[in-house]
């Protein structure tokens, strides 16, 4: 029998590739959206992640369908660039708020059934800028940083009963976030990257999988880098 997954941000974008892909394997897979609905074959909960209340409303509905969520995939995300300078302090706040702590408050929703459980997986979308930095991302690029911290210590935390936390730090994949960029920045990146191409949002959901599988039972904390090389490693 399948596991029961929980994508947020799972209606669209890499969220929603990572979705199929589970499902394609045959787990039961629910996702979080706003107000879109849920795509077909999947369990769509209304759910914002700024919104503790709202999480909690959202597993419930997720347990009553399919069963405690045992692989959490915590892909919800936004960006509201600028330069330092010119950052209001709302902007930072807000990305960190729906990036960053978000993560905490699913993690922590998360973690409870799965600690009874004695089995989990928890995995977090960060980014490739998370560790280069980015300028005009300051908030983003903080936040992406932020969840490696969060994930180690979950790690730390939780290992003892079989859960793992790792993070998957993407490059440019061609979703609506990316297809926002000024044609010129689009170039300027590609021409960094040793594979000169932008990630098809499979790439992301396969190497996701892969870390939910028992095949990577042994991975805890680890920072996996899907960027064409353009982080080398980071
Ligand atoms: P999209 O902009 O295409 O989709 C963002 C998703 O996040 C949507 O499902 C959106 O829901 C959801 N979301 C945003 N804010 C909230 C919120 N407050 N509560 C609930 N859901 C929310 O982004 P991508 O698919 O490109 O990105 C997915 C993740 O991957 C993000 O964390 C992003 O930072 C990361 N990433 C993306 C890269 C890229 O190049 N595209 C590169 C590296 C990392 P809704 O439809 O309701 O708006």
């Amino acid at each position: 029998m399948g596991r029961s997954v929980l994508v947020t941000g799972g209606n669209r974008g890499i969220g929603l590739a990572i979705a199929r892909s589970f499902a394609e394997q045959g787990d039961s897979v629910a996702v979080t959206h706003r107000g879109s609905g849920a795509p077909e074959g999947m369990f769509g909960v209304e759910c914002d992640v700024t919104d503790a209340a709202a999480i909690d409303r959202a597993f419930a509905e997720v347990e009553e369908h399919q069963g405690p969520v045992e692989v959490l995939i915590s892909n919800a995300g936004i960006t509201r660039d600028g330069l330092l300078m010119r950052m209001k302090e709302e902007d930072f706040a807000d990305v960190l708020d729906a990036n960053l702590t978000a993560a905490y408050r699913v993690s922590k929703r998360a973690a409870a059934r799965m600690v009874r459980n004695r089995w989990g997986r928890l995995i977090y979308i960060s980014s490739v800028v998370g560790l280069l930095g980015s300028a005009g991302q300051t908030n983003y690029a903080a936040s992406k940083a932020g969840l490696v911290g969060l994930a180690r210590s979950i790690a730390r935390e939780l290992g003892s009963r079989s859960i793992t936390a790792n993070v998957v730090a993407p490059g440019f994949v061609a979703t609506d976030m990316t297809a926002e960029l000024p044609e010129a920045r689009q170039k300027e990146i590609l021409g960094q990257v040793p594979l000169g191409r932008y990630a098809d949002a499979d790439e992301i959901a396969g190497v996701v999988r892969f870390l939910a599988s028992d095949a990577a039972g042994y991975i805890t904390g680890a920072v996996v880098p899907v960027d064409g090389g353009l982080g080398m490693g980071h």
